[in-house]
C-alpha cells in the first residue's frame, strides 16, 4: 500500500500513475474538511496532454487507524515534519518514506521525527502545477532520482514506479543531486525574484549570475560534494537559455502571494556556509535582500 501523504501537484502525479498501475494508494488529506472537498471532487484528476482522467483513489485523513508501511510524502518542504510527525504513531516496524521535496533540510527534520522510519530522498525533474483543487496538470516529462544516503541497497517497490511509467533511477549520490539543483536554483530563482523577470532576463545581469555560481561552486566543494560543482556556471546559462521564457517557480510563489521553500534553498545554502566558515558574500546579500523583499510582500522568510 503507497500512503501519499499531499493531494498537491507532485502527489496527484504519483498517486494517479501508480494507482493506474493497479498499486494500492491511499490519500492522507489535511483535515475533514478537505477530505469533504475531495469526495465531492469524486477523485483526483490528472491532465496529460489536454486530456483530463478522474481517479478515485481511496483518502482518509491523517488520525485514521491505518497502520502505514510506506509514506510518500509529497507536501512542501516546510509542512513536511509536522505532517511526519502527525503520521509518527501510525508508522510501522521497519517503514519507509520517500521523500520529494525540494532544497535541502527538511530531509534532516523529517528524519529526526521519525528515527525509526527508512528515509528515502528523492530529486526530480518531472514538472506538474495545480489547475484547481483536485485538479493537476503534468506539464513537464523528467526524471526522478532516488537514494538512501545511509543503505545503498534499493527497496523492492521500485518495480511498482516502473509498472506506473515514472522514469527513475536509484542513485547512489542523491544528496549530490539535490545539491545540485538547490546550486541551480541560488543562481537563478531569487534574482529572477528580485529583478522581475523571466529566466532570460538574468542574460542582461551576466557578472550577478557569474559571481553566484562561483560562490556556490566554492560552497559545493566545502560540503564534500565537489561533483555537484562541476561545470555549474555552464549548466546555469544552459538553464537560463532554455527556460528564458518561464517564470521560475519562486517568481510565480511570490507573484501569487504564496510561501516560497526559501529556508530549505538560499536559506540553507547561507547557513552551510556558515557552520563551514565560508565567507560568500554575493550569495549573503542575494539572501539578505530577498529577505527584505519577501518582508515589503508581507511573506514569511522561512
Ligand atoms: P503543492 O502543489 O503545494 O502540494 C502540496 C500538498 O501538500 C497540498 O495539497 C497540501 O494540502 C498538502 N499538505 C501539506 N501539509 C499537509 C498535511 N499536514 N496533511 C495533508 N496534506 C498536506 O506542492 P508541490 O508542487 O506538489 O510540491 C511538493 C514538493 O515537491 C515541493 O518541495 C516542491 O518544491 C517539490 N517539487 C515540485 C515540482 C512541481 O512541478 N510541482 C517539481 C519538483 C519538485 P492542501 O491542498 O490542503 O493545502
Amino acid at each position: 500500500m503507497w500512503h501519499i501523504l499531499g493531494a498537491g501537484s507532485l502527489g496527484t502525479l504519483w498517486a494517479t500513475r501508480l494507482a493506474r498501475a493497479g498499486c494500492p494508494v491511499q490519500l492522507i488529506l489535511r483535515d475533514a474538511q478537505r477530505l469533504r472537498s475531495y469526495q465531492h471532487a469524486g477523485g483526483l484528476t490528472l491532465i496529460e496532454q489536454g486530456r483530463a482522467q478522474r481517479y478515485a483513489i481511496a483518502a482518509q485523513t491523517a488520525d485514521h487507524p491505518q497502520p502505514i508501511q510506506r509514506l510518500l510524502l509529497a507536501c512542501k518542504a516546510y509542512d513536511a515534519a509536522a505532517a511526519v510527525s502527525q503520521l509518527a504513531p501510525r508508522l510501522a516496524v521497519g517503514a519507509e518514506i520517500v521523500l520529494l521535496q525540494n532544497g535541502l533540510g527538511s530531509q534532516e527534520e523529517v528524519a529526526r521525527c521519525a528515527p525509526q522510519a527508512r528515509c528515502i530522498v528523492a530529486s526530480s525533474t518531472e514538472g506538474a502545477f495545480r489547475q484547481a483543487d483536485f485538479q493537476v496538470v503534468f506539464a513537464g516529462h523528467g526524471h526522478t532520482w532516488l537514494g538512501d544516503p545511509l543503505d545503498v541497497q534499493p527497496p523492492a517497490w521500485l518495480e511498482d514506479l516502473r509498472q506506473a511509467g515514472i522514469a527513475h533511477d536509484w542513485s547512489l549520490d542523491v544528496l549530490s543531486r539535490l545539491w545540485r539543483k538547490l546550486a541551480l536554483n541560488c543562481a537563478i530563482n531569487p534574482l529572477t525574484v528580485l529583478h522581475d523577470c523571466r529566466n532570460g532576463g538574468l542574460l542582461e545581469h551576466p557578472a550577478q549570475v557569474a559571481c553566484l555560481c562561483s560562490e556556490l561552486s566554492e560552497l559545493l566543494h566545502r560540503c564534500g560534494h565537489g561533483t555537484a560543482a562541476e561545470d555549474l556556471h555552464n549548466d546555469v546559462l544552459r538553464v537560463i537559455h532554455a527556460t528564458a521564457a518561464n517564470y521560475s517557480s519562486m517568481h510565480q510563489d511570490v507573484r501569487q502571494r504564496r510561501r516560497t521553500e526559501i529556508a530549505y534553498l538560499l536559506g540553507y545554502a547561507c547557513n552551510a556556509a556558515e557552520r563551514h566558515q565560508l565567507q560568500l558574500p554575493h550569495l549573503q546579500d542575494l539572501y539578505s535582500r530577498l529577505l527584505s523583499h519577501l518582508d515589503a510582500h508581507g511573506l514569511p522568510s522561512h
